[in-house]
């Protein structure tokens, strides 16, 4: 049978439950009210591949945007660094190249 005092402490439960879902109801309409509610229905969550951060982007960029704004910046910031680092790789050997190639058919650069 039913104990009263699990009784009494649902019906506390179910109160706070109430007052919590009615904040969120709150929050979201100041949400609808600040972006509108045609931005809220195109936006969807991703997580972020790096740190699982939640980031809330336009539906049409799921399946470019994989990152939190920082670790986008982070990420772009490496790439630049690796593209760096190849371009003058790349220079470093067109140069030995050109080098070799002189020196087999005798030329000299003049001083
Ligand atoms: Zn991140």
């Amino acid at each position: 049978m039913d104990n009263p005092n699990k009784v009494t402490k649902d019906t506390t439960s179910k109160t706070t439950q109430t007052t919590e879902t009615a904040e969120v109801a709150e929050h979201i309409k100041k949400q609808y009210e600040q972006v509108g509610i045609a931005t809220l229905l195109n936006t969807v969550e991703i997580v972020c591949v790096d740190c699982q951060a939640t980031r809330t982007i336009a539906k049409q960029e799921a399946f470019q945007v994989k990152r939190c704004v920082s670790c986008q910046e982070a990420y772009r910031k490496e790439q630049r660094k690796v593209y760096r680092k190849n371009r003058m790789l790349n220079l470093k050997t067109r140069v030995q190249l050109l080098e070799n190639l002189l020196l087999t058919n005798n030329i000299s650069i003049p001083a």
